[in-house]
């Protein structure tokens, strides 16, 4: 029987998600990849309870996360109900809807008809009775913004999700649901988009919405898919997401593409006393607008590595400048 350790909230940094009163840990764990079907359960269990013994408390899922599409939330379920049961409440927990999920007009996009069947099927395979926070995953532009709102806002009134987020959705996107929430009183809280090293869309659109409206970021893809770590520097490892037939989103040819800004960025990782994941981590959390990065970790030993990042979050100028000169090249 799992039993938490006693200690895990000595280390972990806690930051408030915009102004609400609700705080996420820095490092949050995302199940996207590695807790599907085709992933071996015990090590599943592993990477969560290593997660939750060093303090991350945030833990993200969507609908078609796996694969098997549902596989992720079914899987994640059962781990819940067999030996994280007794943690519920140490825990925020995020699904969302919004991409192909299941055949038909309705499996998809952020149709209220959409919104509210992903979110039944999700508690179903979660065995959950809420989610903490419900994503609207992608913006709709068939579906006037108003009708996704009213959507998420039904699931915190019928007691579905506690607060609700956009992911995926550009500035202007984000500014106009914005406004319908701040209408409507939905505690619409945080934003997830694409953040890291090699890519950085967000800051002249994204972020500065965020903070004009009090609202925070939780990055996704932190570590660029594992691109932004040490796994590459030698060649494509049998075991790497690049090499994954199950994983489409990640080819050798970008490997390839990245390997000499990824040697250069590993060598100021090094002047810092830090691993190449730990520095890319810690220069998201830079941004006031990002409270928690999310990671994921095929293996219980990368979420210690990257939970190690809270040791060294300040970068000088130099650090900075040298960084954005690589990144220029
Ligand atoms: P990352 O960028 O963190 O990449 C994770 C991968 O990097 C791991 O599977 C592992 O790859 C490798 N890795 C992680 N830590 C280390 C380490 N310390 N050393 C070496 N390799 C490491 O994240 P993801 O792209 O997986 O995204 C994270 C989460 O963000 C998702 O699970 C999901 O919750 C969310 N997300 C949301 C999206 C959205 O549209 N809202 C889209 C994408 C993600 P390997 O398997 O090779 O070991």
């Amino acid at each position: 029987m799992y039993q938490a350790n006693e200690h895990r909230y000595d280390q972990m940094v806690y930051n408030r998600i915009g102004d609400s009163g609700l705080k996420l840990s820095a490092i949050s764990l995302g199940l996207w990849n590695n807790f599907g079907s085709v992933d071996a359960y015990d090590n599943q269990k592993a990477i969560i309870h290593q997660a939750f013994d060093l303090g991350i408390t945030s833990y993200d899922l969507a609908n078609n996360y796996g694969p098997e599409p549902g596989s992720a939330e079914e899987n994640f379920g059962r781990i819940m109900a067999t030996d994280m049961h007794a943690y519920r409440d140490e825990m925020v927990i995020s699904s969302k809807a919004g991409y192909v999920m299941w055949p038909g007009p309705y499996g998809n996009w952020g149709s209220r008809k959409s919104i509210i069947a992903s979110a039944d099927q999700s508690l179903k395979r979660t065995g959950l009775d809420y989610f903490d926070i419900f994503y609207s995953h992608r913006a709709d532009p068939a579906t006037n913004p108003e009708e996704t709102a009213l959507a998420l806002d039904q699931l915190v009134r019928s007691g579905k999700a506690l607060y609700v987020g956009v992911s995926n959705y550009n500035g202007a996107q984000t500014q106009a649901i914005a406004n319908i929430f701040k209408e409507l009183h939905t505690p619409f809280i945080i934003h997830q988009p694409r953040y890291n090293l090699l890519n950085r869309d967000i800051e002249n659109d994204v972020l500065p919405v965020l903070l004009r409206n009090h609202k925070s970021a939780i990055s996704f893809s932190s570590l660029c898919q594992g691109l932004l770590t040490k796994k590459y520097l030698n060649g494509i490892p049998q075991d790497s997401r690049a090499n994954k037939t199950t994983i489409p989103f990640l080819h050798p040819a970008q490997v390839e593409q990245t390997l000499q800004t990824i040697r250069a960025l590993n060598e100021v990782a090094k002047q810092r006393n830090q691993s190449l994941a730990q520095m890319a981590l810690a220069w998201n959390l830079r941004q006031p607008a990002i409270a928690s990065v999310l990671i994921g970790a095929s293996r219980p030993e990368q979420v210690v590595d990257n939970v190690a990042a809270l040791a060294n979050l300040d970068f000088t100028t130099d650090e900075l400048n040298g960084i954005d000169q690589i990144l220029a090249q």
